[in-house]
């Protein structure tokens, strides 16, 4: 053990205790013994927990101050004494003691802080995280145990540059790696780098700021501790299971960035305990010799000597080594993109003043549609887009966007164009700064001004398309050609033509009934956006995007038995007028993050069905007017709920139940079974325009099965009303039903 680091981890550890048993001694003084403590995110979600890293580590439970009296003593009673300076200390036992001794102090002084009410942490107007919360580290479960993120990178400090710092965090999250953000090098932050360049922090792109202190890491640790418990099933107190199963399980590091001081050696002296390597990008004697981590315990890569033409190489290296001391398999697909390509970036969001162009959205139209050919009708790989690119759009311009995808198998069947069409979304979303909304004749992509810097242009489409259609449904597909329609005659055409398929695809469906069938289908494909989000889709209703039925779920759980579609048998029946089966409530609790433990099926009011970004319409209670109100994402005008679809979308989405409120697919308004329980289409009072005239038909046949044969002329939309002050004398001159139905509330 180099003298070097012992020493300086002594020391920190030293300096942390003392600093933990200052804080607590006031604490304890200004609040008393029995003053709750308890780990939240800045959500405001916490930990069954406890103090994770104290609870794993002794199965001791901190729950208010008092309790943290014997995790101090014992930090204390493990501090070994600083070494002089002639003393060679061989073994890592005392650096590994300082450690431990160094997060149980870490952990006391965060819990102090939350008593305290200075946690989550607040600097320059931004907030930071803190500890990730219970439901956050079992949403993630899945991708770790899969192997699609096979851990986490604890980046400490602050990069060379900006530029560094956010090619480090992109490499990072190309590999599939969660990225924990804390403390600082010189007062920087690189919290304050990625904000600078207007990096997106958070759960959805997978990088979660901890705050700017170095006590901040340990919640890096108490979130390897809760893995170990929820997926590892490791009885807390039992410590040598957690560091087992972190060592081999959790393919996580630290990632030194700048230099180094006695706290920084301390706390990763406590990193090393559970098997985490940390590597530096500074001088600092190297520990190679494998013993409690699985490789290297600490390797120096200081970074103006890494080899590379410039700066950005040499944090790509930087990383790359990173994942080689670590021994990090990484399962993702290249796909040959100028930018990077991840689940991480899935959750992006480009803001319009980072965009340099977009497809579809308010004034533009785009669509999407796969379908099967014969095996000599197309060629694998080609690629044409017919019309202008990209470059003939000014700086945040629009254009028009068809996006054929054509396809072949020999076990391809028709059935399976819907599925297939719907990754589409997924796919074209993993790229960095590309957006990917909607789907259908509602599709809406943007690429940031970022991504056409460094050179993504529509053929990066085809690219990304073609490789993942192969990647993952190499068992059904054998070749995939794209053809990207950019000239508006041409797309308006083609629009028109997909809808007849949507149309014929949606037919499918018609004459099945819910009480057809005892399997309903999940999907959960929209986690990787809205984490506790689960559609259940059943014959009667679509999955809230449209794009999914009954029938295209079974054919996708056909084709991918353990893909985001399962079956969901529905078991007893619990109230069969809202909907409510045993076998949906478990299946939804189990697969909500435990979030969710009911989902009716047939009502608004009560327990509705989730909703995630996709939702072709919203739905709202306007109480004035004892209805509800249905607007669809291609009406941009605003509504008498106040808000425009936009922003109802973004209060409802998110994979939140909000009873009264609802995301759905926009050919649920025919359905027979549209909010039964509120009475079903004679609640609506408002309904956006373009749906009464896409679907004019079938809604009047709707209304005379309703026996209501003018309800169409006395439900409102938004040429007769954006507000309720408009809506009621409209409603009460029509006579609107609503106005004497039951109370909705
Ligand atoms: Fe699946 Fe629902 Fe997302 Fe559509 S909205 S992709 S059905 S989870
Ligand atoms: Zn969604």
């Amino acid at each position: 053990m180099s003298r070097f680091i012992a020493t300086s981890a002594i020391r920190g550890a030293h300096g942390v205790v003392a600093k933990a048993e200052e804080m607590y001694k006031n604490a304890l003084e200004k609040y008393g013994a029995d003053a709750p403590v308890a780990f939240v995110d800045k959500e405001g979600v916490g930990s069954t927990f406890f103090l994770p890293v104290i609870y794993g580590y002794s199965g001791h439970k901190v729950e208010k101050l008092g309790d943290m009296a014997w995790p101090l003593e014992h930090a204390m009673s493990l501090l070994p004494p600083v070494p002089s300076d002639n003393l060679w200390l061989p073994y890592l036992g005392e650096t590994a003691d300082a450690g431990v001794a160094t997060l149980f102090a870490e952990e006391i002084i965060k819990g102090i802080e939350f008593v305290e009410g200075t946690q989550p942490e607040v600097r320059n107007g931004f907030t930071f995280n803190g500890p990730i919360s219970d439901v956050q580290t079992r949403s993630w479960g899945i991708q770790m145990v899969d192997g699609s993120m096979p851990g986490f990178a604890a980046v400490i400090g602050a990069a060379k540059s900006n530029e560094v710092a956010v090619k480090i965090v992109r490499e990072l999250q190309s590999k599939g790696q969660l990225v924990f953000l804390s403390s600082t090098s010189n007062g920087r932050s690189i919290v304050d780098q990625l904000l600078e360049e207007g990096v997106e922090l958070g759960y959805p792109t997978f990088t979660v700021p901890f705050g700017t202190d170095t006590e901040a890491t340990v919640y890096a640790a108490g979130y390897a501790s809760r893995a170990a418990f929820s997926f590892g099933n490791v009885e807390p107190g039992n410590f040598r299971e957690i560091l087992l199963y972190n060592k081999f399980r959790c393919f996580a590091f630290a990632l030194c960035l700048g230099p180094m001081d006695d706290l920084k050696w301390a706390t990763g002296a406590g990193a090393i305990t559970y098997g985490f390597p940390a590597i530096l990008d500074t001088v600092a004697p190297n520990i190679l010799p494998t013993g409690i981590t699985r490789y290297e315990h600490v390797v120096s890569m200081p970074f103006d000597d890494i080899p590379g033409r410039d700066d950005l190489e040499r944090a790509e290296r930087l990383v790359q080594r990173c994942i080689e001391v670590r021994g990090i398999k990484i399962k993702i697909p290249s796909v040959p993109i100028p930018v990077a390509y991840g689940p991480a970036f899935e959750g992006e969001v480009v803001r319009r003043e980072n965009m340099q162009v977009e497809f579809g959205g308010k004034g533009g139209i785009c669509c999407e549609w796969l379908s099967m050919k014969d095996p000599d009708e197309i060629e694998d790989g080609k690629f044409t887009v017919v019309g202008p690119d990209i470059d003939s759009a000014e700086e945040g311009g629009k254009l028009p966007l068809g996006i054929i995808v054509e396809v072949t198998g020999r076990k391809m069947q028709k059935d399976f164009e819907p599925v297939l069409e719907r990754q589409i979304h997924h796919f074209v979303n993993g790229a960095e700064g590309i957006q990917h909304v909607g789907q259908r004749d509602i599709t809406w992509i943007r690429f940031s001004k970022g991504a056409v810097e460094k050179g993504f242009t529509l053929k990066n489409l085809g690219d990304i398309l073609h490789t993942n259609f192969h990647n993952d449904f190499g068992a059904i597909v054998d070749k995939v050609q794209i053809t990207l329609y950019t000239e508006r005659d041409k797309v308006e055409e083609l629009i028109e033509q997909a809808r007849t398929v949507y149309r014929e695809r949606d037919a499918r469906m018609a004459g099945m009934t819910d009480e057809s069938v005892d399997t309903y289908y999940s999907c959960t494909l929209c986690q990787s956006f809205a984490p506790n989000h689960v559609c259940v889709i059943n014959p009667e209703r679509t999955g809230l995007c449209g794009a999914y039925s009954w029938l295209d779920c079974r054919a996708a759980y056909e084709i991918k038995p353990t893909g985001p579609n399962q079956p969901v048998s529905k078991g007893r029946c619990i109230d069969p007028v809202k909907g409510v089966w045993e076998g949906v409530n478990n299946f939804v609790y189990d697969h909500s993050n435990r979030a969710v433990d009911r989902f009716t099926i047939y009502s608004l009011m009560d327990a509705p069905m989730t909703t995630c970004g996709c939702c072709e319409c919203v739905m709202i209670v306007i109480p004035e007017a004892n209805g509800v109100m249905v607007v669809s994402r291609d009406d941009y005008s605003m509504t008498p709920c106040g808000m425009t679809f936009t922003t109802l979308m973004g209060t409802v989405g998110g994979g939140q139940q909000t009873p009264g409120m609802m995301g759905h697919g926009k050919r649920y308004v025919l359905s027979n079974k549209f909010i039964p329980v509120e009475g079903g289409i004679k609640r609506v009072v408002w309904l956006s325009k373009n749906l009464k005239e896409e679907f004019a038909e079938e809604l009047k046949e709707l209304c005379e099965r309703e026996g209501m044969p003018d309800l169409m002329d006395k439900i409102a939309d938004g040429t007769v009303a954006t507000t309720v002050e408009e809506l009621l004398p409209f409603l009460e001159e029509k006579g609107h039903p609503a106005l004497t139905m039951e109370s909705l509330i």
